[in-house]
């Protein structure tokens, strides 16, 4: 467990998805006017530190997203490395981008372990060009097994990103 200042835990959640389904815009809408610190770090990756109120109690939750990489290559270790949770995302419109959710859910567990997610379907602002619906969505999380959550959300017009993000990070912090 990574311990801030304070001895204020910090968590480590990191956005999956196949490029253009939204992640960065999430995590954008997510913290726009409350976060604290940018870094652009080396690996080519760009993390956000943003304190919630989890269960009462101030933690850091530091937010992970790629570059754009997950275009070309896979994310790398260091991305992954000391992840407690994860967000899948797909887009609602698309698909190609909800067929790929397994293949990110499997390199997830295979490089951070057995670890809390959440699944995000974005864009629910765009229905009329909607391809993914309820029943596929419904079965897929069933056959995970567990209790895998759903967030349907627009970053556009900031719809459920909030429960989206605290959902996570309250999942991850309990199993801590
Ligand atoms: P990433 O590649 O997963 O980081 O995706 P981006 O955040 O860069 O978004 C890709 C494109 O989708 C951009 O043009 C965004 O403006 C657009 N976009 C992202 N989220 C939404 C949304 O909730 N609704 C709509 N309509 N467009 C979105
Ligand atoms: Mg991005």
């Amino acid at each position: 467990a990574q311990r801030g200042p304070e001895r204020r835990p910090v968590l480590k959640i990191i956005l999956l998805g196949d490029s253009g389904v939204g992640k960065t815009s999430l995590m954008r809408q997510f913290v726009s006017g409350k976060f604290e610190s940018r870094y652009k770090a080396t690996i080519g990756a760009d993390f956000f530190t943003h304190e919630e109120i989890i269960d009462g109690r101030p933690v850091n939750l530091q937010i992970w997203d790629t570059a754009g990489q997950e275009r070309f290559q896979s994310l790398g270790s260091a991305f992954y490395r000391g992840a407690d949770a994860c967000m899948i995302v797909f887009d609602i419109t698309s698909n190609e981008s909800f067929s790929h959710i397994t293949t990110w859910l499997q390199e997830f567990t295979l490089q951070a372990g057995q670890k809390d997610m959440v699944l995000i379907g974005n864009k629910a602002d765009v229905q009329e060009r909607r391809q993914v619906y309820n029943r596929g969505i419904q079965q897929w999380c069933a056959e995970q097994g567990g209790d895998m959550q759903y967030f349907e959300t627009s970053a556009k017009q900031n719809t459920h990103v909030g429960a989206a993000f605290r959902a996570v990070a309250t999942a991850a912090y309990r199993a801590k």
